[in-house]
């Protein structure tokens, strides 16, 4: 397999299909050091100067503590390339592992969010990209239809609550074995997340359980993501979607809320 040729056709696609990039825009990526932010880094350095859009790329790290090892080889790395990196240091994300180091997800997400958004903003970019992956797809699926009773995965695009910033995901078609091999050819220093080793996780019992099943499966991760772009909503249990064919003057019934939808499904 041609990697690079594979990592563009599957980005391009994306980008094209979903709308994410425009001409005059400055894209900065969330690098957060791993094999997936620095695979979306160079395919978009590359699409940069190779697609008819004319965009500029920049990339920003935010600190909030839990990287395992020293940042700075990675800022060498990208430098030497001549990549535009801003290292950030988030105050309140330390003070948060120093007061609650146990704290979920939510509360760190909550404070990256804001420190993205500080940081974007001082480099003047309209546009911001993550490196989500179709395995981050495909598991964020999972997760909301068996742990909060929604179907939804990940916005490949949408724009911030403000409407300042276009969030992107490029890499939403790209599997993380093309990442890891993207990786591991380039010779980047990857940097390791301390959350990144955690075992007994949702996550990692769910891409346990795709690799097993896809022994015999191979293409289960792909058939997902169609489904996610192939909805049919007249055959879920959404009455917003179904048509029970109401006479002229019936009224629809009246819809329980959303909070009030689970004892209907529980046996008690
Ligand atoms: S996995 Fe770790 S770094 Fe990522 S949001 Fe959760 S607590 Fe934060």
């Amino acid at each position: 397999m041609d990697l690079e040729k594979t990592l563009l056709r599957k980005v391009g696609e994306a980008i094209q299909r979903f709308q994410m990039i425009r001409d005059g825009d400055r894209v900065a990526v969330a690098f957060s050091g791993g094999k997936d932010s620095f695979t979306l880094l160079e395919a978009l350095l590359l699409l940069a100067k190779r697609a008819p859009v004319d965009f500029t790329v920049c990339a920003f790290t935010i600190e909030q503590g839990k990287f395992l090892r020293p940042i700075q080889p990675i800022g060498e790395f990208l430098r030497e390339r001549g990549v535009e990196w801003t290292y950030y240091r988030d105050q309140p994300s330390h003070r948060l592992l120093d007061e609650q180091p146990d704290h979920g997800c939510d509360l760190c997400s909550r404070y990256r969010r804001r420190a993205v958004y500080e940081v974007v903003n001082g480099l003047g970019a309209n546009v911001i990209a993550f490196g989500h992956t179709a395995d981050d797809f495909v598991e964020s699926f999972l997760r909301n239809a068996m742990f909060t009773g929604r179907l939804s995965a990940l916005p490949p695009v949408t724009m911030s609550s403000d409407r300042d910033f276009r969030l992107i995901r490029p890499l939403c078609f790209v599997k993380e074995e093309i990442t890891t091999a993207w990786a591991a050819q380039s010779g980047a220093p990857i940097v390791p997340c301390g959350c990144s080793q955690k075992t007994g996780t949702v996550r990692r019992k769910l891409r346990d359980l795709f690799a097993d099943l896809e022994k015999e499966h191979p293409h289960l991760r792909e058939t997902m993501l169609s489904a996610m772009g192939n909805l049919q909503p007249d055959r879920l249990l959404d009455p917003r979607f179904l048509d029970p064919g109401l006479l002229p003057g019936e009224a629809p019934a009246p819809q329980p809320k959303e909070a009030e939808l689970f004892p209907i499904f529980t046996e008690s």
